[in-house]
């Protein structure tokens, strides 16, 4: 369920420090330590699930709920009337470095679209 080397893990446990915003049984959510947004906002599952390529049907109640989180995050930051982005990067070329499932909220400020 963990993997003893995964940064993310490790922020899961409490081991490494972060501004966490909220956590329950599944899920914690902490700010980025390099924000690219005035809000940025990082959704993880406590279990170490690699990326989104490595999930499958048993993990489509946290993956709803990883959304729905988020959403509600934007909430409590004050982002819908203005609108947020929320991006899940995959692998080499999806520009992921830390490969523990996670769930970008962006907002604040206008966002380009496409990305680079
Ligand atoms: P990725 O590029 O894999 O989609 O996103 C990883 C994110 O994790 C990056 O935005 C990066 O700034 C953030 N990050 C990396 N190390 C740490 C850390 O130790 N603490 C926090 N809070 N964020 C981190
Ligand atoms: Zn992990």
């Amino acid at each position: 369920m963990t993997d003893s080397a995964c940064l993310f893990c490790k922020i899961a446990a409490g081991q490494i420090p972060a501004a966490l915003v909220h956590q329950d049984e599944r899920l914690v959510a902490f700010r980025d330590i390099n924000p690219q947004a005035p809000v940025h906002v990082l959704v993880i599952p406590r279990a170490h699930v690699p990326s989104l390529a490595a999930t499958d049907p048993s993990h489509v109640t946290l993956l709803g709920e990883m959304l729905l989180l988020a959403a509600e995050l934007a909430r409590s930051e004050g982002l819908p009337e203005r609108g947020y982005r929320t991006v899940v990067n995959t692998g080499k070329d999806g520009g992921q470095t830390v490969h523990h499932l996670h769930l970008h909220l962006l907002g604040g400020r206008a966002l380009r679209w496409p990305p680079g």
